[in-house]
């Protein structure tokens, strides 16, 4: 890695020539996407590096994620769910916040370290709660969820970033950023090792996006959610600079720091932990709150809970994941996230505010990501055209020859 402080670099671009100041320079290794071709009307035909193609479901709010708690006739009711494509990035603090609220219920209910405590949902948002519960003095604990793989919390990418929200107004976006900030804090404390739950799974990566400007051709400026982070001091600053890829190809680019969260491995921690502490995961359908008995309940259902609290706000959000094979992993410790405008391709129309070209070093590395809101997945021609317009544009960004 060599970096050059405040040098001003030419650059030759796809398609235009232009002078750039540069406080970086980085040679990265590619992702080996050599190996996809595509037929006459871009589709794949062959992809020897794909080892799987996920379609899963965000679970989308309108507005801000459900933290709130409530009394049903003697049950105290706690609601945690609804945290879109952000519920990793937003997770200790939501939790926090839901056990302040269940304290100041336990206090007016006079409830003891006994009492019967039903979780519904075995994604982050459940095994989270339970554990915090259990450090709170809490004996009485369950999980109860229809499943614990495939689900959003398990493919969910582990990029540390407010990208995929659904935040109407600037009240509501500056609760997520402190909920984003008391997360950001505990993640910290995970990566030091002074966790109270859990030290594993985290750490500190290099992301990079874009500088080109609307029209242009490469790869575009795009918010990548780490801004607010930066902005409070929280994370590095951004810095501009130049990538070149092994392949040979180059950008100029902005380079930010965010925290990686490995989601399988921070899973099966979870899965260790309440193993230890013997709270059960139990695997049944929840059809009404009304039918959980216990005196207090934890509703973590995600998208579950559109039905199970007749929640008109939440939707699904659809992201698209290609898992790889056979990549060089060690040497792809980094993120790219960025708006991308093929060269030589039509101008992309339509809102563009989220990144196309989208790496991150998760399991065997992984591209992405789609984020199409009130879709279910079940238009399985879409997402086949989908998947293959993710892996040639990746291919294609990342400097291999066209074909
Ligand atoms: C493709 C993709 C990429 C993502 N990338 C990121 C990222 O990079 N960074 C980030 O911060 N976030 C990301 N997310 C979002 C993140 O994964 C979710 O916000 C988070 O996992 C939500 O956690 P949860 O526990 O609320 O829900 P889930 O993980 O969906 O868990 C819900 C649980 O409730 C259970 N359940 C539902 N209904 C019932 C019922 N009736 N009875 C019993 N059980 C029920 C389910 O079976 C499940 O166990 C991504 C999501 C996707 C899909």
């Amino acid at each position: 890695m060599k970096h050059l402080d405040c040098v001003v670099m030419a650059m030759t671009l796809f398609s235009s020539q232009m002078s750039y100041s540069a406080s970086f320079y980085e040679q990265l290794e590619a992702v080996q996407l050599g190996d996809a071709h595509f037929d006459a009307q871009g589709r794949v035909e062959t992809a020897g590096d794909i080892d799987q193609k996920v379609v899963c479901l965000r679970p989308m709010r309108k507005g801000l994620p459900n933290i709130s708690a409530e009394n049903v006739g003697e049950q105290v009711r706690v609601h945690l769910y609804g945290h879109g494509g952000s519920g990793w990035t937003l997770l200790w603090g939501s939790v926090d916040r839901a056990m302040a609220l269940f304290e100041e219920k336990a206090k007016e209910h006079k409830l003891n370290e006994h009492v019967p405590i039903t979780v519904i949902g075995a994604g982050c948002m459940g095994k989270v709660v339970a554990l915090s519960l259990y450090h709170a003095g809490y004996r009485n604990i369950r999980i109860v969820a229809e499943q614990d793989d495939s689900i959003a919390s398990l493919n969910s990418t582990g990029y540390l970033a407010m990208v995929s929200l659904a935040t109407e107004n600037e009240s509501e976006k500056k609760q997520a950023e402190q909920l984003a900030i008391d997360t950001l804090k505990g993640y910290k404390k995970v990566e030091q090792g002074t966790h109270p739950i859990i030290n594993e799974g985290v750490h500190l990566v290099d992301v990079y996006s874009g500088l080109g400007k609307e029209g242009e051709e490469g790869p575009l400026e795009t918010y990548t959610g780490i801004e607010p982070y930066a902005e409070a001091g929280l994370l590095p600053k951004p810095e501009n600079g130049v990538v070149k890829f092994s392949t040979g190809v180059s950008y100029p680019m902005r380079k930010f720091q965010t925290y990686f969260m490995d989601t399988s491995v921070l899973m099966e921690a979870f899965d260790r932990e309440l193993k230890t502490r013997n709270i059960p995961v139990i695997h049944e359908t929840v059809g009404s709150l009304d039918d959980i008995k216990t005196y207090v309940v934890f509703n973590c259902s995600g998208l579950g809970a559109a039905k199970l609290n007749h929640d008109d706000k939440v939707y699904p959000n659809m992201g698209l994941l290609l898992e790889l094979a056979h990549q060089p992993l060690k040497k792809l410790d980094y993120i790219i996230y960025t708006r991308y405008q093929p060269p030589g391709a039509p101008k992309r129309i339509g809102p563009m505010d989220k990144a196309d070209v989208y790496f991150m070093p998760r399991r065997g590395g992984l591209l992405g990501a789609t984020f199409i809101d009130h879709n279910d997945g079940s238009d399985k021609a879409l997402n086949e055209e989908l998947f293959s317009k993710i892996l040639r544009e990746n291919k294609q960004f990342f400097g291999y020859p066209q074909n």
